[in-house]
């Protein structure tokens, strides 16, 4: 039987922080035909609350350090401040959204990474996504709006990537639906000169992929994005496209298939 399509669209932490360009891309979100499902980032709202605190934010290899302060701060900004901002602002646009934590109806279960070389503290690596209770709201009508946290069924927040959690959510699922997932951030696509806009890579394999790799073209946080893009396509994802976060139109940036 054919399924019917749902868009997994994560927005990343850029576009939270600037009210005109969120309101861009929830007009362009409320656009897409069809089921469709939130995740969003959150860390550069984060860094500033916690600095107005007084706590400081820790990052090891461009990654936060998430100590109990931070986890507070974190639990706060990304389940509370971020994540209802959208859902109100989704609310004047139609689209019928309701907010989740993986806490929430046990979404997202994860357990706190193991310390290897660096300690990021309460940090979770997703174990399970609910993919139907998930299906369930959307069948009902809902817009879920996922925040970077997950829980570990003892009663624990942790702070979990949001790339991560959009990629394991498209996973879950597409036992369901047939999923396109979008990583909206702040370029026009994976680009093969950084500084060169036009210059987007418009289809990526693996082996591509692995040759931009090694000679540097893809790095930083577009390594882990990438990482679960086709973790994604693996288990079963139908597309993956990496797209303007002002745009979201997905022949426009990269596509992997
Ligand atoms: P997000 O905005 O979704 O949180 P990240 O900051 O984690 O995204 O990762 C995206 C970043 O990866 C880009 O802002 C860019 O600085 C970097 N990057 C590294 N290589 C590339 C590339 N080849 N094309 C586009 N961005 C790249």
């Amino acid at each position: 039987m054919e399924k019917n399509c749902i868009t997994v669209v994560k927005v990343g932490g850029a576009v939270v922080e600037d009210s005109s360009r969120l309101s861009e891309l929830l007009d362009n979100f409320c656009k897409i035909e069809g089921r469709k499902l939130l995740v969003h980032g959150g860390g550069r709202s984060a860094t500033k609350i916690a600095a107005a605190l007084g706590i400081d934010s820790r990052m090891v290899n461009g990654r936060r350090v998430t100590d109990a302060e931070m986890l507070r701060v974190v639990t706060m900004v990304y389940g509370g401040l971020v994540n209802k901002n959208i859902v109100a602002q989704l609310q004047t646009r139609g689209g019928n959204a309701l907010g989740l934590t993986g806490a929430d109806m046990d979404v997202v279960r994860s357990h706190k990474r193991e310390v290897k070389d660096v300690d990021y503290g309460f940090v979770g690596d997703v174990d399970t996504v609910d993919g139907s209770r998930l299906a369930d709201l959307i069948e009902s009508g809902v817009v879920p709006v996922m925040a970077p946290l997950t829980h570990d069924g003892k009663g624990n927040i942790l702070n979990t990537n949001a790339d991560t959690i959009a990629s394991e959510t498209a996973k879950a699922l597409s036992a369901y639906y047939d999923v396109t997932l979008v990583y909206a951030f702040e370029k026009a696509g994976v680009l093969a000169d950084s500084d060169d806009e036009g210059s987007v890579i418009r289809c990526l394999d693996k082996e591509k992929f692995e040759k931009y790799v090694a000679d540097g073209t893809i790095a930083g946080g577009m390594l882990p994005k990438l990482e679960n893009a086709f973790a994604a396509i693996k288990a079963g994802v139908k597309r993956v496209a990496i797209t303007k976060d002002t745009d979201l139109e997905v022949r426009c940036g990269t596509m992997i298939e």
